[in-house]
This record gives structure tokens, sequence and C-alpha cells, in this order.
């Protein structure tokens, strides 16, 4: 049988990496399951969602910027510097109602494990939803206008007085054109409905903007360019006539799905959108105790890998308090 560990951390983004250099710089001997890419039910890829991004400009230490995934590196670099264990496995099963915590993995090859632990934390994060169109993930990989991140991305000068659009009419879409006006000539909403999602006061923050205005009833059936995004082409839901229209930006705000498919049957409460719910904030505590989650896969609103990696190190002292309470030193 597998040896007990202390802590296992399961992800390998902000908030994985920075509860790995606390736990491991407090003597915890963390063992971080990375994950496999491109393994269903796991995560976006070792290195989360930082690893499809081009340019960081909003994390705090790097005043040129960084590359998102130089920047994932530079993490991990830190993390194994305290010798944080890692192994590249899947996590497709817990086991939460027995101590210690049960983890089935699954490596690149298939192959299935096992790791025991006293404590957990969970930091799997949360994939942007995209249209799935070939024309958006092609320029929305190579940096060319499209993006699923407006407080990342907007104040690139890329975006600046140009005519962007956001799709989505939830608070996210809202909060991401209001952010946008700040930058752009013009924002466009583009919402499939003649009735947003969005909280009232959002709504009216944005409607309200005279940079901002709202295309009813529309989706996006491409993204136009080659290198850099020159415009996109609408499709009016109910005459179903399509349109090309210019444009400079492209912003996805059509939601997130947290990575929590493996958590799937394992007693941990999760809310209505499936993120695992934080029971006594600011500490990082699940509805088990024992099992901590830390960054997007607790967090609906914030998502920012400056906040994760916060997250991270909440978790991984109250882990580690949680252990010492436990005598398991
Ligand atoms: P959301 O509330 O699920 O809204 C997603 C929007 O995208 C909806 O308007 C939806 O249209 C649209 N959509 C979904 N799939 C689409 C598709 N394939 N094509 C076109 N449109 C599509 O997601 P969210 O805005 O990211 O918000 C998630 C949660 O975070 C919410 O609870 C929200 O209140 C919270 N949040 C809060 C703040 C804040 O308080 N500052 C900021 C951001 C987010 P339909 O309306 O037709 O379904």
């Amino acid at each position: 049988m597998s040896k007990v560990q202390k802590l296992v951390i399961i992800g390998s983004g902000p908030a994985g990496w920075t509860a790995a250099l606390y736990a491991a710089r407090a003597n915890l001997d963390p063992l971080l399951l990375e994950g496999v890419p491109q393994q269903t039910g796991g995560y976006v890829l070792p290195g989360g969602q930082l690893m499809l991004t081009t340019d960081v400009e909003n994390y705090p230490g790097y005043p040129e910027g960084v590359l998102g995934p130089q920047m994932m590196q530079d993490f991990k670099k830190q993390a194994l510097r305290f010798d944080t264990r890692v192994e590249d496995r899947d996590v497709v099963e817990c086991e939460f109602q027995q101590r210690p915590f049960v983890l089935k993995t699954v490596n690149a090859g298939g192959e299935k494990g096992t790791s025991r632990a006293h404590a957990v934390i969970v930091a799997t994060g949360a994939t942007a939803n995209w249209l799935g169109l070939e024309s958006e993930q092609r320029l929305a990989r190579s940096g060319g206008g499209v993006s699923a991140c407006a407080v990342c991305d907007g104040a690139l000068p890329i975006f600046r007085d140009k005519r962007v659009v956001v799709i989505g009419g939830g608070d996210s879409a809202m909060e991401e054109a209001s952010y946008l006006a700040k930058f752009a000539s013009k924002v466009f909403i583009v919402h499939r409905r003649d009735e947003l999602r969005a909280s009232k006061i959002m709504q009216e923050r944005v409607l309200g903007n005279p940079k901002c205005e709202v295309i009813w009833n529309t989706v996006i059936t491409d993204v136009l360019g080659n290198d850099h995004i020159t415009g996109v082409r609408f499709q009016d839901v109910n005459s179903g006539q399509e349109r090309d229209f210019a444009c400079g930006g492209l912003f996805l705000a059509i939601g997130h799905t947290p990575a929590t498919k493996f958590l799937q049957g394992c007693g941990l409460d999760l809310d209505d959108g499936g993120y695992v719910k934080l029971t006594a904030p600011p500490q990082m505590f699940t509805s088990i105790e024992g099992v901590f989650a830390a960054g997007d896969v607790a967090d609906a609103v914030y998502r920012q890998a400056v906040t994760a990696a916060g997250m991270g190190c909440q978790a991984a002292l109250d882990a580690e308090r949680w252990l010492a309470g436990q005598s398991i030193e």
C-alpha cells in the first residue's frame, strides 16, 4: 500500500504552486499532482489557464509583464526549490469518507495509481467557456485579439481605441464591458437573448455608458482574420440572417466551468455552478474536515492569478494548522 502523505495538492496553477511553496517551507513534504495534458475530467493543462495566455501584465512583481507559461515555470521552480514532490498524474476519483483520504489517479499512459493523504488541497482551477470555433481558438492561442479575460488582456495596446466585442449577458460580460470601455473606442455587447442575465446594478452601469452598446438576439458564428482579428460574423437568432461586423478584439464572457468532475460522488459540497463551497471564509475550509480548496475552483468572482495564489497560501496555512491540531506534523 502507498505511503500516507501529510498533504497532497491537486492542481498546478498559481493556487497549487503557491500552496506547495508554503507547505514545503513548513516541512509538510507536500506531494503535488500536476495533472496530465488532455485527460478528460481533469485539468486544463499542467500549469492551468496561464499556459494558454500570452502577456501577463497584472501580476505584481513583473514590472515589464511576463508570458503566462514563463510565469508558471517560475512558480514551479520556486516550489521545487523547497523540495515539493511533483507527479504528472490526474486525479480521477476521491474517497473522502475514509481516513486517510484516498485519491485514485491515472498517468499519461493510462496506468492507474493511488495516493493516500491526511490532508488535501483542491486547486484544479476552472476553464473559460469558449464558443468552440476553430477561428476563435486559433486567434486566442496566437494572441491575435481573442481573449476570455478582459481584466488580463484588455489594457494591451492592440485593443486601445479599437471597436471591441464582448459576448455574454451575465455579470462577467457587464464587468468586462465596463473595464474595456476605458481603453476601447466602443464596446459592443453581443447577447443571444433580448434580456440580460446580469444583476440590475451591473446592467445599469453598462447601459448608461455611452461607449457601450448591446446587440440583442445575436450569436457569433465565425471570427474573421488570419493573424489578428478583423471582425466577427453575427447571426440574428430570429431571422437566421448573417452579417460581418468589423472589430479589433473579441472577449468571451459566457461563463466558466470549474474542474470538479473528479469530485463527483465524494461527498464534498459544490455550489450550483459546480464550484467547491468554502464553508468558513476567509479560511479555505470545505465541507469535509482536512480537505481545503484554493483558486478558481472555489472562486467564481475574482478569478485572477494573484487572488488564486493568495488563496493557495491561505489553504496551505490552514492545512498546516489543521494537521498540527491532529498531531500530524
Ligand atoms: P453566467 O452568469 O453564467 O452568464 C453567462 C452568459 O453567457 C449568459 O448571459 C449566457 O446567456 C451567455 N452564454 C452562455 N453560453 C453561451 C453561448 N454558447 N453563446 C452565447 N452566449 C452564451 O456567467 P458569468 O457572467 O461568468 O457569471 C458567473 C457567476 O459569477 C455569476 O454568479 C455572477 O453573478 C458571478 N460574477 C459576479 C461578479 C461581480 O459581482 N462583480 C462579476 C462576475 C461574475 P443566457 O443568459 O442566455 O443564458
